[in-house]
């Protein structure tokens, strides 16, 4: 098989052995795939400064004749990100969105709008646009909206009503969507306290294009809602939990 060229961005690297580094890429054209780069861990010219998280490359590789990896033989700088190696609430945030791809995707199984949804994001992060939070809770939205994962927040799941006064909803991982207390007085399962304001916020992300998301204002009650609803909603689906949420301030 001859030499291919794709985009990638750097998801988690780990050393091999004595000079080969392991390394986990989003790549545009493939999805997520796991390279073997030879003598990356020594200083090799073609490698130095490249294979850090977080970094946009352009990138040449192969089958390996001796393993079931991917050979790197090439990699390029598009935009490495350095401030989100620098700045400790950023890198959280970015080993976030990269550890999310690396759970909900599957190797060799390409999506064009999730690559860039992610550079996006890391753009968004890096450039220090807006809050963090934000950037966050849009991503992980738009991510369980292309992958078919979307909660349903049009309403109770039951009586399909929102909004009556007086009744408190709770969101349902188990049954994908809002129960209120009219239908349910008792909390089942894993459900979580959502209030009007964080629903109909996240319903406005739903439906909103990245490039208005500026527009958006989350409080602090708002943020920690939304955040605690995708941080249960995602686990539950994964059946694991993403470590990356455990440092998230
Ligand atoms: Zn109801």
């Amino acid at each position: 098989m001859s030499l291919q060229r794709s985009l990638a961005i750097v998801l988690q690297v780990k050393d091999h052995g004595d000079s080969d580094k392991i390394v986990t890429m989003y790549t545009l054209e493939h999805g997520k795939i796991v390279f073997i780069a030879k003598g990356a861990k020594r200083s090799q010219k073609r490698f130095v400064n490249k294979l850090e998280l977080f970094s946009l490359l352009t990138i040449h590789f192969a089958p390996s004749r001796h393993s079931s990896l991917m050979r790197l033989d090439q990699a390029d700088l598009v935009a490495p990100f350095p401030g989100l190696r620098q700045n400790y609430e950023l890198y959280i945030a970015a080993s976030l969105l990269c550890e999310l791809v690396l759970h909900w995707t599957r190797e060799h199984d390409s999506d064009a709008e999730l690559f860039r949804l992610l550079v996006w994001a890391l753009e968004g992060l890096a450039a220090a646009e807006g809050s963090v939070n934000r950037t966050i809770i849009f991503f992980h939205v738009k991510m369980l909206d292309i992958l078919g994962y979307r909660p349903d927040l049009t309403g109770c799941l039951d009586c399909r009503v929102l909004g009556a006064p007086g009744v408190l909803y709770r969101f349902s991982p188990l049954r994908n969507g809002l129960v209120c207390s009219r239908c349910e007085p008792q909390a089942t399962g894993n459900s979580q306290p959502l209030s009007l304001q964080t629903i109909q916020l996240l319903r406005r992300v739903q439906d909103m294009e990245q490039e208005k998301l500026g527009r958006l204002q989350f409080s602090l009650a708002a943020t920690r809602e939304a955040l605690a609803l995708l941080k249960g909603y995602g686990n539950h689906l994964l059946q694991r939990e993403v470590q990356s949420w455990s440092f998230l301030s």
